[in-house]
């Protein structure tokens, strides 16, 4: 596991750079004040699936450095593709020019994209892959002409994204409520949480229902509905019943309303096929793509959509049907040429069906961990896994958000090797496609026993 070389060189390297860190720094979604105290690693190489901090200690990185990591790290392939790229042009815009490996990259991407898909817009972030989405879908009504459609739906608990239009389609309270006012009213849908459902009847046709009612009620102001498909990630990872999200992209059909799949969690295998879609055999007329893309090498997202809207915005110049929408690093070649070699990989090394023994494995692991008496509900697909604690089994009381339980579990996870990060009291697995059985066996355990020391000490 861990074999630290630390000497008082490195140790003393270490203390000056976070002392840097905590001078220059400002983290995301961190409270900065408490940061210092969360004895923080300072990650400095990596190997496969495993991230090597300055002391030499290394670690399995359980969360795929935040659900990116696919093949793992130093992937021979991903890193030559790179250094490839680099000896012709490192950056060269979009803006007036083509390059060659976003041509090829948005070809490939097209031949796996769920059918229907036909043209890529690139940009660097799932925020920005967002925010395209619902400007491309909401201008796309205006040059119809059905221009009353301007509202978006969107699921309660959903998450989009930071900027300010994937905020608007964000429902997480807690790092949404604040920005309220600065938004963009949208439609809500209610989250499918059966676990903490306390409505009548079953959860997810309470939300059809409340869906279908909207849609019967609005839809003639409706533009689109945002959706993450199968699994709600940054909600604490909900997984929705099956049939869910077929229904509502049934529904959209029948009132005209463009269905937007983000899937910048759920992308490139994490759900064990290649887009969540394809296991509700549902094709969205915008699909969104970052995160796992370029195989956690490089910021890099796509905007997936159909012939019928890429048309609707064609016309003279003077007619200005033009999508004016761009970043700088639209199409980066190197953030292409790593993404190219990523989808490869996928090909070559048969990555969906090699994982699947994996998955079984975290499969029965999690059976174990569901079966804790601090453990509320266990959520599962493929590889993106939420670990639900409670204070009460019997009457799920939650633990205090203060309390930082979850965050207290990653910290004993940590201190046996494996870094983690939880969503509030969900412990979060997400680890890269590329783990191994053996490795999923050790997770599990370790996430098992982590759990208990923490609850254990507050029982
Ligand atoms: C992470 C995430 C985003 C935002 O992606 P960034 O690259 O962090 O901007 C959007 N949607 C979903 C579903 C995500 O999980």
């Amino acid at each position: 596991m861990s074999t630290p070389t630390t000497t008082p060189d490195t140790e003393r390297r270490l203390a000056e750079l976070l002392e840097a860190d905590r001078t220059f720094l400002w983290h995301p979604f961190t409270q900065m004040q408490v940061w210092p105290e969360d004895d923080p690693l300072v990650i400095e190489r990596a190997e496969g699936n495993y991230l090597i901090d300055v002391l030499g200690r290394r670690y399995l990185d359980g969360v795929s450095s935040l659900w990116v990591t696919v093949h793992g790290h130093r992937k021979g392939e991903l890193d030559e593709a790179i250094r490839a790229q680099l000896e012709k042009v490192a950056h060269s815009t979009l803006l007036g020019l083509a390059n060659v490996p976003s041509i090829e990259l948005a070809k490939k991407l097209i031949s796996i994209a769920p059918p229907g898909l036909t043209r890529v817009f690139y940009s660097d972030s799932g925020s920005t892959a967002v925010e395209i989405a619902v400007k491309m879908a909401y201008q796309y009504w205006q040059l119809r002409g059905r221009t009353q459609k301007r509202r978006f739906v969107a699921l309660r608990e959903a998450y989009h994204g930071d900027t300010v239009g994937s905020v608007s389609v964000g429902g997480i309270d807690l790092f949404h409520q604040i920005f309220r006012s600065l938004l963009f009213e949208v439609e809500r849908i209610p989250t499918p949480y059966a676990y903490r459902y306390e409505g009548e009847g079953d959860c997810a046709e309470a939300c059809l229902r409340a869906a279908e009612e909207l849609f019967e009620r609005k839809h003639e102001s409706l533009a689109a509905l945002v959706i993450e498909p199968l699994v709600q990630g940054a909600a604490g990872m909900l997984v929705q019943p099956k049939g869910f999200l077929a229904a509502l992209a049934k529904l959209c059909r029948r009132y005209e309303v463009l269905l937007i799949c983000d899937e910048v969690a759920t992308g490139f295998g994490r759900t064990g096929t290649m887009f969540a879609v394809e296991q509700e055999d549902v094709r969205p007329d915008l699909m969104c793509v970052a995160k796992g893309l370029t195989g956690g090498y490089l910021p890099l997202a796509a905007t997936l959509t159909t012939e019928e809207i890429y048309s609707a915005f064609l016309g003279t110049v003077a007619e200005k049907r033009t999508f004016f929408h761009g970043h700088t690093y639209t199409g980066n070649p190197l953030a292409c040429a790593v993404a190219l070699a990523n989808l490869e990989l996928f090909e070559k090394e048969r990555t969906l069906e090699k994982m699947k023994p994996t998955v079984e494995v975290l499969t029965r692991k999690l059976e174990e961990i569901a079966r804790h008496p601090h453990v509320g509900e266990v959520r599962q697909r493929g590889m993106m896994i939420g670990i639900e604690l409670v204070k009460d089994r019997a009457t799920r009381e939650e633990y205090p958000y203060g309390d930082r339980v979850g965050f207290q579990v990653c910290q004993e996870v940590r201190r046996r090797g494996i870094i983690l990060r939880p969503l509030g009291n969900v412990v979060v697995l997400m680890p890269p496609l590329s783990l191994t059985p053996d490795e999923a066996l050790w997770l599990g355990d370790a996430v098992y026993e982590s759990i208990d020391a923490v609850t254990r000490e507050r029982r």
